[in-house]
């Protein structure tokens, strides 16, 4: 038997993607917020679906850790009755997260949901993996969402598909204060 391959590599930064149909994927990218502040990264985590007004826990707690949060939705734009401005809203801020990316301020980056707006057509996915391509050399990013593109899956190191075995909401049961948001 062949002894396990060492990990030698030390990466300067890596890329994640956190999909599938599961819970768990933007947990998992606010735990991983957690480690990066630990370790004194500046963080930032921009939310492309949930809206500002619906402040979820996690963003309380992240400010108050000193993560910069910005939710550029106008709320679930699948109830929009304005899907021209919604797309607008993503177009934008998509624009600035670019910016962010290429800043060089950030040790993290979190695309929370970016995978809905790259599948609506509404950013080209080209242009996404292009600015991760070209980031900072020790920038992370986690991008996370349902149905992750082939092409963000190829950019990425590591990528985790989360399957759902079973989910509370299927039984009816709504989302859940301090669990779901
Ligand atoms: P979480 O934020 O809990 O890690 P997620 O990022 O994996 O979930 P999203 O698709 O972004 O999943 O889910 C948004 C909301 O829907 C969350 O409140 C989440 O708990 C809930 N949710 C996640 N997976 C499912 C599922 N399979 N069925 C129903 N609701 C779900
Ligand atoms: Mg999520």
């Amino acid at each position: 038997m062949r002894a396990p391959r060492r990990a030698e590599k030390r990466a300067p930064s890596v890329v994640l993607v956190n999909t599938g149909d599961g819970k768990g994927k933007s947990t998992a990218a606010f735990g991983t917020v957690l480690r990066a502040v630990a370790r004194g990264w500046k963080v930032c985590v921009i939310q492309f679906i949930k809206s500002g007004k619906w402040k979820v826990g996690e963003q309380q707690s992240a400010t108050a850790l000193g993560v910069e949060w910005w939710t550029i939705g106008d709320g679930f734009t699948w109830d929009s009755k304005d899907m021209e401005r919604s797309e607008a809203v993503a177009r934008e801020g998509w624009k600035v997260s670019k910016e962010k990316i290429a800043s060089g301020a950030y040790g993290l980056i979190v695309l929370d949901e970016i995978t809905y707006p790259i599948n609506w057509g509404w950013i080209p996915v080209a242009e996404v993996v292009e600015a991760i391509r070209n980031r900072p050399p020790t920038l992370n990013i986690i991008a996370t969402g349902r149905d992750a593109p082939a092409a963000l899956i190829e950019v990425a190191d590591t990528v985790t598909e989360m399957r759902n075995r079973k989910h509370a909401f299927d039984r009816g049961v709504r989302a859940i204060r301090g669990i779901d948001f």
